[in-house]
């Protein structure tokens, strides 16, 4: 039994104008992937391996390919994506006719200045290479943009059900045990499912406690019928502006295509009348700004507008802008992605101090903040996230301050979902009266245990929750909220692959 094994992911903001390129990605190639699944057990490989393995022992042979994963940014430059597509699909073409199944892992919300649908143009071309008759079975984040196109390409389908995602693992296994159903036991997959013209943002989306929960529930009840090969619910990533973004739902089956369609159907029509609690609850910036003034502190101000988890640059300055603006009287701290500035300041040294526009150096819609700076000090060091397995490299670094402004300048954007940059550069939030935080949700022991109260703030950006601020022009129309009232007819669309 000859499984093939490869990847490709990563999630843009469409609104982020800075393009990202080749080495956002991490590559692995052959045998590499295999290694860094046994360094991560909670990966989506690893949970597809383990599945294999105890479905087929001895008889299984992986053949490990090729996997591009790369950080969320602005969208993928045109001809990086061609370079890693053409890596991508080189490492199939030495396999073809020579495999039983195959099990890619995907994110699904990927996007080029020429290409919107990057997964489902790399499903097309791995089908022509490894034939049509191969099942190819995929996973993807729930925050992925499933396609027609994807959809004509595979047998199977596995989509995260938790947001915070902590599944990776299990979704790996759950897209493995359909591909075991359909090479082993003969199981003839027909999909089902049913886009929802909504986008959606805030903690409803949240499955352990939000109303989103309810569906990926739904899709587990579906998921223990024995006719069901997989069953999910896509929210989208509203930040990705194609063609087919909406929320959706679909249901793998066995042949059978009512069972596919009525699952579909039901998820799809009880998670419409929520689209109105599934949006953010935003306070307006001057008014965040002038709460905090007058508050006792710590406060954390969460401006997900600039998460670069998300995929935003991370140079936004709006928040730190109206608290100067507005002589803040209290102690600020704040990350900002600005690689001019850090080199100025590695350039001068520490106890330097110089005159400098600070924010706005990759997103236009900032205006930079001039003020007087001294540096504090300067590293070059990788960050270790608190929880995450991940090291960051911030590039040159430097800890600027300008009165009761403290701000952490990286040269690269890092994610900021905990106080890894604080604390690697020697500032310990909870010592501030105010502390900025790009990212749409922490764990709680970050900053919310200990805050007295965390700003959501409707500031400008590439992944604003705010997303009629956004400017979407490519996803179909009418969508909710960009439009208030929207009709939903619900349609079932079915896919079988013959
Ligand atoms: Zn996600």
């Amino acid at each position: 039994m000859r499984i093939l094994i490869g990847g490709c992911s990563q999630e843009i903001s469409t609104f982020n104008p800075t393009l990202c390129e080749y080495d956002f990605f991490d590559i692995l190639r052959g045998d590499e992937i295999g290694q860094e699944v046994a360094k991560n057990a909670n990966s989506t490989y690893a949970g597809a391996i383990s599945e294999l393995e105890s479905a087929f022992g001895d008889d299984l042979e992986l053949v490990f390919t090729y996997d591009a994963e790369g950080t969320a940014a602005g969208p993928l430059r045109h001809s990086a994506f061609l370079r890693i597509a053409g890596e991508f699909l080189d490492a199939l073409r030495e396999h073809a006719n020579t495999i039983d199944g195959v099990y890619f892992s995907l994110h699904g919300s990927m996007g080029t200045p020429k290409q919107l649908d990057p997964e489902g143009y790399l499903l097309e071309e791995a089908r022509k290479i490894l034939g049509q008759s191969v099942p190819i079975v995929i996973s993807m984040d729930l925050h992925g943009v499933l396609t027609a196109k994807m959809l004509d390409n595979i047998d199977g389908l596995a989509s995260l059900h938790t947001y915070p995602h902590i599944d990776f693992e299990d979704t790996g296994r759950r897209a493995a045990k359909a591909l075991v159903r359909i090479v082993r036991d003969g199981a003839r997959p027909v999909a089902a499912r049913v886009r929802i013209p909504t986008i959606v943002r805030g903690n409803e989306l949240i499955t352990e406690t939000g109303a989103f929960g309810a569906q990926i529930r739904q899709a587990k009840k579906l998921e223990e019928n024995p006719d069901v090969l997989s069953a999910g619910f896509f929210i989208g990533n509203p930040f990705t502006d194609v063609p087919e973004l909406c929320c959706q739902s679909f249901v793998f089956t066995d042949g059978n295509p009512e069972l596919a369609e009525r699952g579909a159907l039901e998820m799809a029509n009880d998670f419409w009348p929520n689209r109105h609690i599934m949006q953010a609850a935003l306070i307006p910036l001057e008014d965040a700004v002038a709460r905090g003034a007058s508050m006792a502190g710590p406060i954390a101000f969460t401006d997900a507008a600039d998460a670069p988890s998300s995929g935003a640059s991370g140079d936004s300055n709006a928040i730190i802008s109206e608290m100067i603006r507005t002589n803040y009287p209290h102690t600020m701290l704040a990350p900002l992605v600005d690689p001019p500035a850090a080199a100025r300041a590695h350039e001068l040294g520490v106890g330097a101090t110089f005159r400098m526009g600070l924010g706005g150096a990759q997103d236009p819609r900032f205006t930079p903040l001039e003020l007087d700076w001294t540096v504090q000090s300067l590293s070059t060091d990788p960050v270790h996230l608190e929880t995450w397995k991940y090291v960051q490299d911030t590039g040159p670094t430097a800890v600027l301050t300008s009165g009761n402004l403290t701000v952490v300048v990286t040269s690269l954007a890092v994610m900021l979902v905990d106080r890894a940059l604080f604390f690697a550069n020697g500032l310990e939030p909870a010592e501030f009266h105010s502390t900025i935080v790009k990212s749409p949700h922490c764990e709680p022991q970050f900053f919310d245990d200990w805050v007295e109260t965390n700003l959501n703030v409707d500031a400008p950006g590439a992944t604003s929750a705010n997303l009629k601020s956004l400017g979407h022009t490519v996803c179909a129309r009418p969508m909710y909220p960009l439009e208030a009232d929207v009709e939903f007819s619900p349609k079932t669309e079915l896919f079988v692959r013959v």
